[in-house]
């Protein structure tokens, strides 16, 4: 059976102080509220990571990851942050290929791959994030896109790493827009993702990817997005900076 998540995406959103003050909300409602099968993981600015970590302690349903990390193991490279510095302070996830990173930072599927090999090394959990735009899908080249970031970004792993994997599908219209895609156009792509990584390893792999939607999604659109057969959770961004708001999608799944 494959993980449920809903992980939240803080971007560069709150200093040390608030992010502490909501991390603590969030535990707390967690605590009193998820049942054993929920897993949430919030990807925070790195400033916070080392104190989360420390906060999430004994809480072994909620996970803490980085939003990005570099795909060199160290070196010259000012204003960066390495895998191995990820892991050292015992986040286990890290978001990759966001479109924001994609679009604002140049980041191309062939960095992307060495990225996720890098931080696979180091034992973080990518959140492998691909998507088109509004443009593409306009020019109903969508599926072309999910294609090329699936086969030039992550098909190069083989199925064991694969495996190790998370990918999110945000499509880039969604993101920050408060535009959702339907359930319907969420789960063909999803189904679609899900298809070619079975034509690509197997059908178990397949089954076994946790493929998460992300694009403005909230508490009330969450219960039919991850309904869906191929949904396995959300990757939110605006909603995750709410505590009540980010526990009510993660209790979507019971
Ligand atoms: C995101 O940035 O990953 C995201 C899904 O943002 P939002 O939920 O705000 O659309």
């Amino acid at each position: 059976m494959r993980k449920k998540i809903v992980a939240g995406n803080w971007k560069m959103n709150l200093d040390y102080n608030e992010g502490l003050a909501l991390f603590s909300e969030i535990i707390n409602m967690f605590k009193d509220e998820a049942t054993g099968q929920q897993h949430a993981v919030v990807c925070s600015p790195f400033i916070h990571l080392h104190s989360l970590v420390q906060l999430a302690k004994g809480y072994h349903n909620v996970g803490v990851g980085a939003q990005n990390a570099h795909q060199a193991e160290a070196g010259a490279y000012t204003g960066e942050i390495s895998a191995k510095m990820v892991k050292s302070v015992g986040a286990g996830y890290v978001i990759l290929g966001h479109s924001e990173r994609r679009q604002y930072f140049g980041e191309s599927n062939e960095l992307l791959a060495k990225k996720t090999d890098t931080a696979l090394a180091h034992d973080l959990t990518p959140i492998f994030c691909i998507g088109e735009t509004l443009q593409e899908r306009e020019a109903n080249q969508h599926f072309d896109i999910i294609k090329s970031q699936l086969v030039d970004g992550i098909f190069h792993l083989d199925a064991t790493q694969f495996g190790k994997l998370v990918i999110a599908y945000e499509p880039v219209w969604a993101i920050g827009t408060g535009v959702t895609a339907s359930s319907d156009q969420a789960q063909e792509i999803h189904a679609f993702i899900r298809k070619e990584i079975a034509a690509k390893y197997n059908q178990q792999v397949a089954d076994d990817t946790t493929i998460l939607y992300g694009g403005s999604c909230n508490p009330k659109n969450a219960p039919e997005l991850f309904a869906q057969p191929d949904i396995d959770g959300g990757l939110i961004g605006g909603a995750s900076l709410k505590s009540r708001d980010f526990i009510d999608i993660v209790k979507v799944f019971n």
